[in-house]
Parts: C-alpha cells; structure tokens; sequence
C-alpha cells in the first residue's frame, strides 16, 4: 500500500509528537539518490518518490530524519532511538536500500 501526500505528512506530524521534536515544514521534492533530508532547524524534505513505497518504509524514512533531531549522526545513540521506535528498523533499512 503506498501512501498520498496528506497521509505522509500526517504521519511526520505523528512521529514528530511522539518523538518529541519540533518540525517546522514539510517539503515533498524529487531528489536524487536519497530519500529525505532535515536541516537542524526541522525543515524536512522528502523524495517524492516515497509516495510509491510500503508504508512501512515510508515510516522509517520519517522516523530515520526525525531522531537526526535528537543525534546528527548515525552513532550509537542514534542507533537506540532507532530501536526504541521503529524495533524491526534494520529490516526495513535493508529493504529500503534494496530498492535506490
Ligand atoms: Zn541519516
């Protein structure tokens, strides 16, 4: 099942309040070689190309760009907040980069 644009960016608008960060917008472009982007200041860009993927990877993008908020790089903290929110993430890591 993929998704459409206002159920993608409710589900950043869910994630975002769950997670306890702060987004300030939400961009839908298409990009080149990556899925999404966040600056420091939570202005998130997402593919658009995500509109064509399982929910569930859709989801990981956003929860992947949303922890950035909390840790900037992918160490192992980032790695725990990963797991505490998404517990299958390497999965759908896997699956996701199967796919670009
Ligand atoms: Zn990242």
């Amino acid at each position: 099942m993929s998704t459409n644009k206002a159920d993608l960016k409710g589900a950043v608008w869910q994630w975002a309040e769950r997670i306890g960060v702060k987004v300030r917008e939400i961009h839908l472009r298409q990009m080149q070689r990556k899925w999404a982007s966040i600056s420091t200041n939570g202005r998130l860009t997402l593919n658009t190309d995500l509109l064509n993927l399982p929910e569930t990877l859709t989801e990981f993008v956003i929860v992947h760009e949303l922890v950035h908020l909390l840790v900037p790089n992918h160490g192992k903290l980032f790695k725990g907040y990963m797991s505490a929110y998404l517990p299958d993430w390497e999965e759908r890591q896997n699956r996701l980069k199967s796919l670009l």
